[in-house]
């Protein structure tokens, strides 16, 4: 490529493996559900009505691989894991409905949602928006992609997260508030669903903070596991 096509530095693109091949799944957007089971919309305080889903973006550049490192991140002192099911788009775009909605799906990961969960040294930093807390650099593990030929669309099975070998988070896909094609079919009334587009899917209850050299281990029935460790903070940007 010629040195002169781009005036700075070109971003990566960001891939996921897949299992079964060696194609990789290139990763367009990242959008995320809020309080989608009751027992975590509980914990945070909420009520558990069926309320409009609660839906925010991460960058795709936020993407940590399986195995990889997690720096605490700057200006919080409550840095929370959220243990998700993950949906990888093949294609939708808008006003999808839920009974075409499964047919969209390229197939499913399991992802962590990591969340600043209060703010240190911002004014706005306890209410909206959620971007500070939500959308920074490496808030978004996210483990190889299942193609859904070999695991079909998981709509029950055990998700479960471990820190250091404790269980922290112990629940069921089941208990989702709003289901994946009820999910896909609302985002794709205001975004056109495009291949590439990855799904957080909410949160069970159960979650919690994390320190520097802390392991997270993620599982989800049928889908293998999600390992990451927290590293320290980046002093300084190189
Ligand atoms: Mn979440």
């Amino acid at each position: 490529m010629n040195t002169d096509e781009f005036a700075v530095r070109a971003p990566l693109a960001t891939t996921l493996p897949v299992i079964g091949t060696s194609a990789r799944f290139p990763v367009r957007r990242i959008y995320c559900v809020g309080r989608n089971y009751v027992a975590h919309v509980r914990e945070m305080g909420g009520n558990e009505t069926r309320d409009f889903p609660l839906i925010f973006q991460k960058p795709a550049d936020a993407v940590v691989q399986n195995a990889g490192v997690v720096p605490y991140p700057p200006m919080t002192d409550d840095f929370h894991f959220e243990l998700e099911l993950l949906a990888a788009m093949k294609s939708g775009g808008y006003d999808v409905s839920q009974e075409s909605a499964l047919s969209h799906v390229y197939g499913y990961g399991i992802c962590l949602d990591m969340t600043r969960r209060r703010l240190r040294d911002t004014p706005a930093g306890p209410s909206l928006p959620w971007e500070l807390k939500k959308s920074f650099d490496h808030s978004a593990p996210c483990g190889p992609i299942h193609p859904v030929e070999r695991v079909g669309h998981p709509a029950s099975g055990r998700i479960k997260l471990e820190v250091d070998g404790h269980a922290k988070q112990d629940s069921d896909l089941s208990l989702m508030i709003w289901c994946i094609p009820e999910i896909i079919a609302t985002l794709s009334k205001y975004y056109a669903i495009e291949p590439g587009d990855l799904i957080m899917t909410g949160t069970p209850h159960g979650v919690g903070a994390v320190l520097p050299g802390n392991v997270l281990v993620g599982t989800i029935e049928g889908l293998g596991s999600l390992t990451v460790t927290i590293g320290e903070t980046p002093k300084k940007r190189a």
